[in-house]
């Protein structure tokens, strides 16, 4: 059985129903992934159900950068920074092709939240609290090296600039190499698969969960000695329907992003600025858009449908608009967009800027476990302290010792890659072999960007297909998420497979037809699911174009 094929997933499914687990993990956001690739290297026996796709929570909507959080330093938060500092050259060094590094430019503007003294100060905290060295270390600008760095900046305002080292990502692929490599480490997992109760021993402790088969309506029943609920934004829903929600509970903070074409907002580089009302924002320029975000507001609608409103988007533009007058972006610019929930610890007195970002544990009476809160950056110590806690019970429990963590040395699937040079050479590489089918080279860089070394398999597959290469490339890509990478809907390929529907949406709209064909042929769809499936992708589309009026009490800032 390929255990990553979508035509599988009843062969999963009996896998998950007949099989006792040591570890069942709810959730197949980046901290779900991350706790069943370190469980299942360590020698637990893990299964992880997720009951949307993967990546499809917070996980999916993030800022995508993978970063020591230089505004947690403000709020002193110094161990915060430290962790997810040093991390972000780990999980660089286990994905280099998906974790690149990024400089970040920090104008310093008057009146802006960074003086130049506590800039400079502050980075080089940042960077000794990160362990950055050589040309990576922060470089304090002045206002023409700045403007060099990015002519598009206001200039009546600006002083000067620093300059420091990021890195970016792709949130959803980083989160399915880590699914994909705990697949590869012997866990069992399915997506579309919703936790909907608890199963209980005689001693009224957790025992397993009762599971429904979301795409085909079938319930089944997984055992396991251990549940660990790493649901994101819905960890409390599960703590009661477990009945043990007490002490303390989650906030919710929304936050949007919009894109824009890049010729429309052609930022050099990352940048990371003031907006007047005090609060910071990214512009990333990423391919052929750029994005700006964040808002961060309290929420507290259906976490399933995160409304996005024009005044969300107003205010994106807005930002954009006060630090580069020049661009003077309006509402026919926005391309796309995405709203995500940050999974807060609540804390009473503070706004949701304010809340730490910490992460922790909470276990209850009847013995399930869950985390919340952390950061995409951390997933990899959230994930250790997790099963660090597991180990430390089985061993109390029943003498079994199992390995330490050492998910530092697991390379992720669509690697191994020694450094970020020997990326460079394999984009290169298949360059050449895209040249030989009339592609551009930019199209090297996005597959190896999204696939790394698995960009071989889907150029093997590509041959299987007769149409212009374009579209053979892009059919060979829906081969591959179908039976590598458990994609199980058409919104499954063109957003967290592809990332097409945030970052590419013009392209959409010609493929849906011959997506849907192959798609359907695959996984033996009937024509009212072929028209259900472009019916959700159509819908899809509509959340991330179309904007809500703005409702009573939706403060962007908080
Ligand atoms: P999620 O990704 O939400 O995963 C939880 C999963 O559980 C979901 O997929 C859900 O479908 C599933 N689930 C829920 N209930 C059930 C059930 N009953 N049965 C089965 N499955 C269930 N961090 C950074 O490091 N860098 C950034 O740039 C950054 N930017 C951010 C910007 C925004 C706007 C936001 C909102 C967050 C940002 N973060 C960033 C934080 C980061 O994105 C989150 O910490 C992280 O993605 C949370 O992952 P998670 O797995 O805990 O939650």
């Amino acid at each position: 059985m390929n255990p990553l094929s979508t035509q599988e997933r009843p062969a999963i499914r009996r896998t998950l129903q007949s099989r006792k687990f040591d570890l069942l993990v709810v959730g197949g956001g980046i901290t779900g992934a991350g706790i069943a690739l370190d469980a299942a290297s360590r020698g637990f026996r893990v299964a992880l159900v997720e009951k949307h796709d993967f990546a499809s929570g917070t996980s999916s909507k993030s800022t995508k950068l993978v970063h020591g959080g230089l505004r947690y330093l403000k709020q002193l938060e110094i161990a915060l920074v430290r962790e997810v500092g040093r991390e972000r050259a780990i999980v660089h060094e286990l994905a280099p092709h998906l974790v690149k590094s990024e400089k970040m430019l920090l104008p310093l503007v008057k009146g802006g939240t960074y003086g130049s003294l506590a800039t400079s100060m502050g980075l080089w905290v940042y960077d000794i609290l990160a362990g950055v060295e050589g040309k990576d270390k922060r470089s304090m600008l002045d206002r023409e090296e700045t403007l060099a760095h990015e002519p598009l900046l206001r200039q009546d305002i600006l002083q000067g600039g620093g300059y420091y080292a990021e890195y970016r990502t792709d949130d959803a692929r980083l989160t399915i190499e880590n699914i994909k490599t705990a697949v590869k480490h012997g866990a069992c997992i399915l997506n579309y698969a919703c936790v909907e109760d608890f199963l209980y021993n005689e001693e009224k402790k957790v025992s397993g969960v009762v599971c429904r088969d979301t795409l085909d309506d079938t319930p089944f029943n997984i055992e396991a000695s251990y549940v660990v609920s790493a649901a994101g934004p819905w960890v409390d829903q599960l703590r009661k329907t477990n009945g043990s929600i007490s002490g303390k509970h989650l906030f919710h903070s929304k936050g949007v992003h919009i894109v824009v074409p890049h010729e429309r907002f052609p930022v050099r580089q990352s940048v990371y600025f003031d907006n007047d009302d005090g609060r910071m924002i990214f512009a990333i320029p990423r391919q052929r858009v750029t994005y700006i975000g964040t808002t961060d507001t309290p929420y507290q609608g259906d976490l399933d449908h995160i409304p996005i409103h024009r005044e969300d988007v107003e205010y994106l533009l807005a930002a954009a608009n006060q630090m580069f007058p020049k661009v003077g972006l309006t509402f026919d610019d926005v391309e796309s967009s995405w709203a995500g929930l940050r999974p807060l610890i609540y804390e009473e007195g503070k706004s949701a800027s304010e809340m730490s970002r910490k992460d922790e544990i909470f276990e209850s009476d009847t013995g399930l476990i869950s985390i919340a809160g952390g950061k995409l950056t951390g997933y990899r110590k959230m994930a250790e302290r997790v099963v660090d806690l597991l180990v430390r019970k089985q061993r109390s429990q029943n003498g079994k010792d199992l390995k330490d963590n050492h998910t530092d040395r697991i390379a992720l699937s669509g690697g191994p890659f020694e450094n970020a040079r020997a990326v460079t050479a394999y984009e290169e590489e298949i360059a050449g072999k895209l040249a030989g089918y009339g592609l551009p080279s930019l199209t090297a860089k996005y597959l190896v960007h999204n696939y790394g070394r698995q960009t071989d398999t889907i150029l093997e597959m590509l041959s299987e297909f007769n149409d212009e290469p374009a579209q053979a490339l892009l059919r060979a890509e829906c081969r591959f998420a179908v039976h590598h990478e458990l994609a199980a809907t058409l919104t499954d390929f063109f957003n967290r497979r592809t990332g097409r529907l945030y970052f590419n949406l013009p392209s959409i709209q010609p493929a849906i037809e011959p997506i849907a064909e192959d798609m359907g042929k695959y996984l033996d769809w009937s024509s009212e699911r072929k028209k259900e499936e472009k019916d959700s992708l159509q819908q899809a589309i509509r959340e991330v174009t179309e904007f809500e009026p703005a409702q009573q009490g939706t403060g962007v800032t908080s």
